[in-house]
């Protein structure tokens, strides 16, 4: 039984293993074309890959992102560039798995952070988000510093800067604290970040290379 699971395992793997990952669309913003927030002191260069025919638009992506980028801003963190790719992968890989993950940033390296677009999950419990940090990337360093969003994810804009949050500040954790936007449910009541989680979350991504 061991052996038979471990073959279907392998068989899976090599299933995975080599999908078809094209290239459809590249575009390039800057930052000021997304309204940097004054007097901001740190500069992030976001990748954005978006999943052709996981239910997201090139206009869902740029809307949340213009949402994303005041709420980043209360920690001086502007946008330098963003480059948004769009690929074509099997529809096996259109949900978020770790096994399915690895793949497309695998075949297609794009700088990081890094946020997929995707259509759904197979996580249980199931997140519309997940972020991935150095701290829970030790087994999958492929998709270390990225953020997963399902189209079907409530207030895209708080969830991708919350999400992003988590992984600039390499943390998991939560907040209790009124109107805080790394409190567990995402709401567009809670985009407020503290004057300490702004330090560590300049620190670490500054220490990580994600932010200059
Ligand atoms: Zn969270």
């Amino acid at each position: 039984m061991r052996a038979l699971s471990l073959a279907v395992l392998l068989a899976c793997g090599a299933a995975l293993a080599q999908p078809q990952v094209t290239l459809v669309e590249r575009q390039s913003f800057d930052g000021d074309e997304l309204g940097a927030p004054e007097g901001y002191t740190h500069r992030m260069r976001l990748a954005i890959v978006l999943l052709e025919g996981g239910g997201w638009t090139r206009q869902g992506a740029v809307l949340a992102l213009l949402q994303a980028v005041p709420i980043l801003g209360q920690c001086g963190v502007a946008l330098e560039r963003v480059e948004l790719f769009v690929l074509e992968v099997p529809a096996s890989h259109l949900d978020f798995s770790t096994a399915a993950a690895r793949e497309p940033a695998r075949a297609y390296s794009v700088p990081r952070p890094a946020v997929y677009l995707v259509r759904d999950t197979r996580s249980r419990p199931a997140f519309e988000a997940e972020a991935i940090g150095r701290g829970n990337s030790a087994s999958r360093p492929e998709i270390a510093d990225t953020v997963w969003m399902t189209s079907g994810v409530r207030d895209p804009g708080v969830a991708l800067a919350h999400e992003l949050a988590h992984v600039l500040m390499d943390s998991g954790e939560h907040s209790g604290e009124e109107g805080n936007l790394m409190r567990d449910e995402t709401s567009l009541k809670n985009r407020r970040l503290s004057a300490a989680q702004c330090t560590r979350l300049r620190d670490t991504a500054k220490a990580n290379g994600l932010l200059k």
